[in-house]
């Protein structure tokens, strides 16, 4: 068995369940491992933990907790809430996105095509950007929902997500943001923003995998993608993840304890990874807008290289980087967000992701640095000896 690793820079992927989370949820496996639903104490006893927790993730997005409701993965809440919008709508048959959307929504949209629905996916500008009036233009008198990342999992880059909700309501088009990847590193206020559905995944917040929320606006007419109970008062069919759910809470309590100074040094130190790198590696450049982005995340791409080797040499020191989302890893194609973003395959096969969290420090960036230059060196020699060889 592996214990854990030395440098574990892929905070976007999955984050270390906190102690504190673990702590919270445990006696909800061993003494409290009643039915919410069932009629005597050791099941009715769990209706207020979880009523606690659904105020606690609520206060995180800033959301009334009536607006809540829990899902096993932001997987499921991304389907959810892109199903719900046709269902509810029937005359309406067409969807728009992104070419850079997770998996979640890309394969969820895919499914809708073959069902005979409509979707239009918005290309990104090179620097992972989009084009708002692309998107407005998008628009049509059929349109159910349009869904669109908050912030992008690969490249950290964010999209305006406020104004993309302005020009939904000015169209009555109903918008879904992914926000899987923002929780603690951004503020998230569900009014501010104006969305009617949002999705978060409590495994990126330092909770445990298989549980997530989507966020439904109050009044927004809602069909179920599971159906069965009235758990969830009648919008998730299924017995409630009580552990979970409490876990749920308590990290999404921890992450409203992130405060702006922590953020801003998270952003320093992930400044000092990629300048660093950029300035020993020769020919290494970033992918995505710097200005615009999550504080933890950089996307890099070191041409000449296979990341995928990268990623084992840097593995046999203990370093855990991605060479793009962990949902796709081990497919053979190159990263369909870097390529929307322009770069060509061999560019995008080179490319590497360093996913920063709170917890991460100087000495382990300052470790990758002394170690990254020397492995791109070796492999760019052994692929190309005569391009590379020392000078
Ligand atoms: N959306 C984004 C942006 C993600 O990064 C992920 C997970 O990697 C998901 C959705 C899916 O979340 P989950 O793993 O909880 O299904």
């Amino acid at each position: 068995m592996s214990g854990t690793p030395r440098i574990y820079f892929d905070n976007n992927a999955t984050t270390r369940v906190a102690p504190a989370v673990v702590e919270a949820m445990l006696p909800y496996l061993t003494e409290q491992w009643g039915n919410p639903s069932s009629p005597y104490q050791h099941g009715r006893v769990l209706v207020q933990p979880i009523d606690a927790a659904r105020e606690k993730v609520a206060a995180l997005i800033h959301a009334d907790t009536q607006a809540v409701v829990f899902t096993s993965c932001g997987t499921e809440s991304i389907n959810t809430a892109i199903n719900s919008a046709l269902l509810t709508q029937p005359g309406k048959r067409h969807c728009i996105t992104t070419a850079v959307e997770h998996s979640a929504t890309l394969k969820c949209c895919e499914a809708l095509v073959r069902r005979g629905y409509e979707v239009t996916i918005l290309p990104v500008e090179t620097d992972g950007s989009l084009d708002l009036k692309e998107l407005e233009c998008a628009i049509r008198p059929d349109t159910a929902i349009v869904s669109t990342l908050w912030a992008n999992n690969e490249t950290g880059v964010l999209f305006p997500v406020e104004e993309i909700a302005a020009i939904c309501r000015k169209h009555h088009v109903l918008y879904h943001i992914d926000a899987v990847q923002t929780p603690g590193k951004l503020d998230i206020d569900v009014e501010t923003l104006g969305v009617d559905f949002l999705s978060l995944s409590a495994h990126k917040l330092n909770g445990p995998k298989g549980i997530g929320l989507l966020y439904v606006k109050p009044h927004t007419p809602f069909w179920p993608h599971l159906l069965g109970g009235q758990q969830e008062q009648g919008r998730r069919g299924g017995t409630e993840n009580v552990p979970y759910i409490i876990a749920f809470g308590k990290a999404a309590e921890l992450a409203m304890q992130i405060t702006p100074a922590k953020r801003s040094k998270l952003a320093a130190l992930r400044d000092r990874l990629e300048s660093g790198l950029l300035q020993r590696i020769e020919g290494s450049t970033r992918n995505g807008n710097a200005a615009h982005r999550l504080p933890n995340t950089t996307n890099l791409a070191f041409v000449g290289v296979e990341s995928e080797a990268v990623l084992m040499l840097l593995d046999q020191l203990g370093i855990c980087v991605s060479s793009g989302s962990a949902c796709t890893t081990g497919s053979a194609a190159p990263s369909h967000v870097l390529t929307a973003m322009g770069l060509n395959a061999v560019q995008a096969r080179g490319s590497l992701r360093f996913s920063l969290g709170f917890e991460s420090t100087e000495a382990e960036v300052d470790y990758v640095l002394e170690q990254l230059p020397a492995i791109i060196e070796t492999l760019r020699i052994a692929a190309s000896p005569r391009k590379y060889a020392v000078k």
